[in-house]
């Protein structure tokens, strides 16, 4: 669910014709797995009663803990499948959330990387659209 930080983002970037594009790679640095938001369906969870009805329909979310809020009060959990060297207790059996993390959507409800995350969040003009003008300009010249 976007904020509204995150919704004048999305569309400053659909105006100047741009995207995020993520880039680097994991340091197994854990930090992700320490301070979690959670989406159900396209919302982001505030409540501990939501929390207990997601892990009644989903158990695999049992393995996660409250730690606290964020600054939009979004509640903040940990995991205890996180081993004491940053590895995953089950790295095949991890959900989806983190098999896709760090996604795009998070940029635009406000959240950011973690400071010591080996990714990084760029806007760019994606390339389909740089090659585009390339051939409108050629296409002109002609
Ligand atoms: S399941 Fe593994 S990858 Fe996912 S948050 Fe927990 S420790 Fe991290
Ligand atoms: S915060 Fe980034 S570098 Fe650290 S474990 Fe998560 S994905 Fe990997």
């Amino acid at each position: 669910m976007l904020n509204i930080a995150g919704w004048l983002r999305h569309v400053r970037l659909r105006l100047q014709g741009r995207e995020l594009m993520i880039s680097g790679q994991c340091r197994q640095c854990g930090s992700c797995c320490q301070r979690i938001q959670i989406q159900q369906g396209r919302r982001w969870l505030r409540s501990k009663h939501a929390f207990k009805k997601l892990v009644r329909t989903h158990p695999g979310y049992g393995r996660f803990s409250i730690m606290g809020r964020d600054s939009h009060g979004l509640l903040l959990f940990e995991c205890s499948w996180l081993q004491p060297d940053n590895t995953c207790l089950n790295h095949e059996k991890r959900l989806n959330i983190c098999r896709s993390f760090p996604a795009k959507g998070i940029f635009f409800c406000g959240g950011q990387l973690p400071r010591e995350c080996g990714y990084k969040v760029h806007e760019v003009v994606p390339f389909a659209k740089v090659l585009q003008e390339k051939i409108d300009k050629r296409e002109e010249r002609q």
